[in-house]
Order: C-alpha cells, then structure tokens, then sequence
C-alpha cells in the first residue's frame, strides 16, 4: 500500500519538501506496514509557512466577509465531492473503520465550511449607544493562528480550526499530529482548488519540537491544540508567557450515568458508542458508565452481549465496525491499562487481550473490554486510558452519583440516560463538563460549541462560539459633542 503524496509540507499554495527534516513514518494500524515517509519541518520551512501565512493575512482580511464565504462554500463542494477518497486516506492513516469515516469525517469538516460560510457574514460588532455620543465594536482576525491535530480525528481537527479561522479573516498554519499527517493535506489541495489565496492555510508536518517553534514565533498570533492534557498545559503556558491567545480541546475521563428509570435499550447503544467507536479514540468517551444498582446486571449483560457481536478486522472493509489502534506505544499503553484494572480488583466482564487477527499480525488490534466492579479510586476509573476499555460503576442515589461524577480533574463531557426529564436537567446542570448529552452521547454537531471545563480544556471549537475566539474585539468611542476638558 503506498499512500506518498506529493511532498511532506505544503506552503504558500504548494507541496514542498525538505529532506533534511526527521524521518516520519506513515503507518498503516492494521497491519504495521509504512505507507509513505515523510520529513518533519525544518526551521527554514517553518519560517517559510509563517512568513507566507502573514503576508496573506491582511489582504484576506480586508475582503468583505461574503468574498470570504464564497470560497469556503466552494470548499465545501470540493469536501464533499472528496469524501470516498478523504474517508480511506483517513482509514488507511488512523486505523479507524471505513464505517465511520465514510460518514463523519469529511462530513463533519464539510459542514464546518458551510456553517461558517454562511454566519460569517452576519457576524459583526455591536452598537452602544452613550447618549450624546456612542461606541461601536469591530470583530477583527488575531492574525496568523497555529493548529495543532491529535491523531484520532485528523482531517476533521484541521477543517474544525481553519474554516472558523479563515472565516473570520485569519491565516491558518497546521500541524498534523505525526501518527496520521496525511488528510490535512488534501484540505489544502481543496482550499487552493476553492480559490483560497496562497499562503492563507499551511502545513506543516512534525512532532512537538515543531508545533512548539509555531507557538512560540512572534509572527504567530494564537494557538488551537487538540491534544492531551499534559501537552495542552506546556502549550497553554507558552502561549500566555508570550500573552498569545490559546484554545485547548483536552483528554477527559467522562461519566455517562444511567438511571434506573433509564429508556435502557438506548443507554446500552449509548454506552457501546461512548466506549468502543474509533476503537475508544474519542475525547468525550464515557468512560465512566455509572449504572444504577438495581438495573446494574441487566445492563452489564446487555452491553457484554452487544460488545461480542462487534465486527473487529481490516478498517477499508466497510463492514467492520472496530479497527486497531493508532500506534503500538497506544496499544501498550491500553495493555497496562488493563493490566492495572485486574491487579486493582476489577472484574474483567470481557475482552482484555490481543485478538487473533489472520494476515494482520504486525497491527495495533486491542479487544473491546468491559471491567465492572470499579470504584472510584481504581486508576483505570481516574486515568484517560484513550482505547476501548469501559469501566462500569454501580450507584444507590442522585447526589451520590453527581459527586462521584465530578470528583475528577477532567471536565470534558457528560451524559445521563433517563426518562424523568426534570432529572436528567438537574443532574446535567451540577455536572461540571463542557459537552453534555441527555439520552444519547458523543455527538457533535457543528452548530454546538464544544470543548471542556477543568483540565479539559480552555475555549471552544464550533458554532458562533469558535468566531469569538479566533477575532478580538477593538471599542471604538466616538464623540459628536464637544472634548469636556478640565484643562
Ligand atoms: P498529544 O497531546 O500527544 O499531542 C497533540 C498534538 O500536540 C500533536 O500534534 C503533538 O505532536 C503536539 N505536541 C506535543 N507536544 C507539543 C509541544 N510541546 N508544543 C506544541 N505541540 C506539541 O495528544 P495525542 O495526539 O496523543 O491525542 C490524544 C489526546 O488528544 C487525548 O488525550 C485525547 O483526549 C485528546 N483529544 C481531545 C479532543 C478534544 O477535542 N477535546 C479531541 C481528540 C483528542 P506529536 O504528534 O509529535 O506528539
């Protein structure tokens, strides 16, 4: 399998390669097999991206914003016109199953250019009115902004940051995670092809070293970074030691309570989606199912009886439903995981090892897991374990379960299954996340803003709220009587 494109970087409307750059491997999950190499960016190349992203900037932000708005539509035509081809990039990179990817991935990107598209052009400033006299606002672009990707939603963490950026009259330069660099630069093929001027959005391939050069440039004006908490607080603090604007989208640790009054066939499809799709890959995961005790058997039995029927193999056949994971530093790290669960006292339901997988040896391949008898202090209830692994808790009453709900660092995201409605609001307003969902779980649709609260992150990707954090705003006081003046 070759998946080499056309050069590592693309700068200032072209694919641009400097071998002098590290190695990355590109690797296919499945099977361990490289499918192409590339270089990260060198110093000359980062300054190059920045240089070009700045000197477009201005131009592209004195357009009006229906100028704007008509490109990023012609993106979204050309997103979606891509999607197959987007879809087994993305498989073929991240590992995960060609079931997913075929239906969120550039879906989700293209409905990102074609929100912004169409509010870009209603956003503006307000009006306040001072008596004599009156103030307005002007919503103006940071300038340059760095993104930096995770490596579970690739093209969709590149399309999320740069159509609210470019929107609003930014220029963008990207950094792909390393373990999946390929999709982002599609993106770029399809903005160059939508009429987005050169130089508006860049990337650049790397590791941290790279995406921590971005940051700290004095070209570039602000950061969004997808990532996991540790790398998000060293990145946040760069960015405020040099006073740059920041959006961290973090890791979580999420609950999803289920009452006993829960509608229970859909909280069992609730828990399988917030636990094993994208291979548990997903920031929102929850991965705290909070059951309670009197439906606890019966759910657990459920959700066991669903997680065996999960169709795990080659993630480009469309009717398998989990693929690998990423790397084999992650399928490790989920190993230990799982390691640690059991020697801490959890009872191991299913799953828990390496499934046999035929011609497929040398891949990430982990086993849907399902652990009960979790408490609260276990680490695998504490720590992001970022793979398929759900930790099922019991629970007696309300209060109880939102304590022990909130007392985690994270706050990226929370759901509660129940068919007593004043419940599920009351419980959902004292749990302290971001991104709540009442009777279903992990969606994301661009026209709600997303992001956490806590550890989880600072700031918010979609809807109107990504506009205000990719814009400052500058007061404009003006007089129409005379300057009072004591002197
Ligand atoms: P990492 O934190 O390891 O990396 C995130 C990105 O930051 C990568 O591109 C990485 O480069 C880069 N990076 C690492 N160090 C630095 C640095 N010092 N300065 C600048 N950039 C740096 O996260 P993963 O890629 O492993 O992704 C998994 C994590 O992402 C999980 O915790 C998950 O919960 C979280 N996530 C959050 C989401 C959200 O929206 N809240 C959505 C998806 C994932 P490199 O690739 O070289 O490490």
């Amino acid at each position: 399998m070759n998946l080499q494109p056309k050069a590592s970087h693309f700068i200032n409307g072209e694919y641009v390669e400097d071998t002098a750059g590290r190695v990355i491997d590109v690797v296919y999950p499945a099977t361990g097999e490289v499918i192409a190499k590339l270089h990260a960016a060198t110093p000359a190349l980062i300054e190059k991206a920045l240089n070009a992203a700045a000197a477009a900037q201005k131009e592209w932000a004195a357009l009006r914003p229906v100028e704007r708005a008509r490109i990023l539509r012609r993106a979204h035509d050309l997103v979606r016109a891509r999607n197959d081809e987007i879809a087994r990039v993305e498989s073929t990179d991240t590992g995960r199953a060609l079931s997913e990817t075929l239906y969120v991935d550039a879906v989700s990107v293209a409905e990102a250019l074609e929100f912004y598209a169409g509010v870009i052009p209603a956003y503006n400033g307000e009006t306040i009115s001072l008596g004599n006299a009156f103030a307005y606002t002007r919503r103006e672009p940071l300038g340059v902004c760095i993104g930096i990707g995770a490596w579970n939603y690739p093209f969709q963490g590149a399309g999320w940051k740069s159509a609210p950026a470019l929107a609003a009259g930014n220029a963008m330069v990207f950094k792909p995670s390393e373990n999946s660099p390929l999709s982002a630069l599609i993106l770029a093929e399809i903005y160059k092809e939508a009429g987005l001027p050169d130089g508006l959005f860049n990337v650049v391939q790397g590791h941290g070293d790279v995406g921590q050069a971005l940051v700290e440039h004095p070209l570039s004006a602000k950061v969004s970074l997808t990532g996991s908490v540790p790398t998000g607080k060293k990145v946040l603090g760069l960015a405020g030691s040099l006073m740059k604007h920041g959006t961290m989208e973090l890791g979580g640790k999420s609950p999803l309570i289920i009452f006993e009054d829960a509608p229970l066939e859909n909280a069992v499809r609730g828990a399988l989606m917030a636990n094993f799709y994208s291979t548990g890959q997903v920031c929102t995961n929850g991965t705290r199912v909070f059951v309670h005790r009197s439906i606890h058997d019966q759910l657990v039995e459920k959700v066991v009886e669903r997680a065996r029927e999960i169709r795990i193999g080659d993630p480009l056949d469309p009717e398998v439903t989990m693929g690998p994971l990423i790397s084999k530093a992650q399928q490790e790290k989920v190993l230990n995981y799982i390691a640690l669960g059991k020697e801490e006292g959890a009872k191991l339901e299913m799953g828990g090892g390496i499934p046999a997988m035929q011609g497929m040896e040398g891949g990430f391949w982990i086993e849907p897991t399902v652990f009960t008898n979790v408490t609260d202090n276990m680490r695998i209830a504490r720590e992001e374990i970022f793979g398929p692994v759900m930790s099922v808790l019991a629970f007696d009453d309300e209060e109880e379960v939102i304590a022990r709900a909130n007392d985690t660092e994270f706050g990226l995201a929370a759901g509660v299954f129940t068919n007593n409605l004043p419940r599920a609001h009351r419980v959902i307003a004292k749990l302290q996340a971001g991104m709540c969902w009442i009777n279903n779980y992990n969606l994301a649709p661009v026209e709600v803003p997303f992001g956490g609260v806590k550890s989880s992150g600072v700031g918010r990707e979609c809807a109107m709220a990504a506009l205000d954090h990719y814009t400052q705003i500058k007061s404009v006081y003006v007089e129409s009587d005379d300057v009072v003046s004591v002197f």
